[in-house]
């Protein structure tokens, strides 16, 4: 299959490309390249004669027609966001713009592709939109999202999100444009930006910084590898049903200080230094809002399509550990296109405008 991902030089949407290539697709990545970007991600496959590049905003329907035109794509994936919650708080209209507006973009850009295409690709094709648990809402000490939860977003980001996935669920209902939508949890792994938890921990370990935890640290997160995440997408697009939802989760639920732990003690395991890195451990104030617990029930997608995660929480950190321990080059480049280590302020306590 041709698959046009959209965000494809992200934290996920790099793993998606890789994986989508290694499977035999053929793969166009229309990325805006922002901060949030490093196209050193995918060296690997700047070459490959399956893989082509397309700097293009969703926001820009021009663009977005002409790379229809010229790619004929099979299928889109969508993962173009702006996607830190704390970056949210602080400027939600960017989020507006673009998980709300540029998704709409990209879906009327994909409804007048899909109409005009021979039916037996019409057929075939596929929208598929990758979303977050975040728009379920908080959880208390129990239960688990389903794909039945109600909406309950806190974040801008969040919100965000949940809208995009109704105007998901409106072009399908509408313009019965083939849509799927899944909602995955917090991933982990490789080439994620240096500003999310996992990255900022082991960075900040390894300059002898502090390690900042927000509140007591007492929040649980769901965490999932990337690429049992791009695994489980590709399971979604090929064998998923047209018009459903899919949740996607490790069922790895961990407090925020439970996991800052593990890595402490992963990273002082693989590299040894004098004191432990739990001695950096550092309570902040705690993001407004902060929502107290995600777990996902994954069964439909494991029942129904047969996917399961491969890591385990242990393994997958250990890796995660070591793939940042031996790419500071990535990270180096990750941060000067943000202007620097020193623009890694403390940010979401919704003091800026
Ligand atoms: P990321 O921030 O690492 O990557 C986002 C990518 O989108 C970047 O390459 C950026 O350049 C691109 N982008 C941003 N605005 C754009 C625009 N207007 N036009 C074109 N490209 C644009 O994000 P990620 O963590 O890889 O997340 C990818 C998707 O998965 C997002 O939609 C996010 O909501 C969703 N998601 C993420 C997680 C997670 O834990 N990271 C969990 C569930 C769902």
């Amino acid at each position: 299959m041709k698959l046009l991902i959209t965000g494809g030089s992200g934290f996920i949407g790099s793993t998606l490309v890789l994986t989508a290539l290694g499977r035999g697709h053929e793969v166009v990545n229309l990325d805006a390249l922002t901060y949030a970007a490093n196209p050193a991600s995918l060296d690997a496959v700047r070459n490959d004669s399956a893989y082509q590049f397309e700097h293009a905003d969703i926001r820009d329907s021009a663009a977005l027609a002409r790379v229809f035109a010229q790619h004929q794509p099979d299928a889109v994936m969508h993962l173009a966001a702006e996607s830190h919650v704390d970056r949210s708080i602080d400027g939600p209209q960017v989020f507006v713009d673009t998980n709300v507006g540029g998704t709409a973009q990209l879906l009327q850009a994909s409804t007048e592709y899909y109409r005009r295409l021979a039916a037996d690709r019409a057929a075939a094709f596929r929208f598929h939109h990758i979303s977050t648990d975040e728009v379920y809402g908080s959880l208390g000490a129990t239960g688990r999202f389903s794909e039945e939860s109600p909406y309950r977003p806190n974040s801008p980001y969040a919100a965000s999100k949940a809208s995009a996935d109704m105007m998901v669920r409106a072009w399908h209902s509408t313009y019965a444009l083939p849509t799927i939508i899944s909602n995955c949890s917090n991933n982990y792994g490789p080439r994620q930006f240096p500003e999310k938890l996992i990255p900022v921990v082991i960075l900040s370990a390894l300059k002898g910084a502090p390690i900042p935890v927000y509140g007591r640290g007492a929040n649980v997160r769901d965490w999932l590898h990337v690429e049992d995440h791009a695994d489980a997408l590709l399971a979604i697009l090929e064998r998923g049903r047209i018009g459903e939802t899919y949740n996607v989760g490790g069922d790895a639920e961990c407090s925020n200080l439970e996991l800052v732990r593990l890595l402490c003690t992963e990273l002082d395991r693989q590299h040894p230094r004098t004191g432990a890195s739990s001695d950096q451990i550092t309570f902040v104030t705690d993001r407004p809002g902060h929502d107290f617990r995600y777990a996902i029930d994954a069964a439909k997608l494991q029942g129904e399509l047969g996917w399961s995660p491969r890591f385990t929480l242990a393994e997958g950190l250990a890796q995660t550990v070591g793939w940042y321990l031996d790419h500071a080059d990535w990270c180096r480049a990750a941060l000067t296109r943000l202007g620097g280590d020193d623009r890694l302020e403390r940010l979401g306590l919704g003091a800026k405008g």
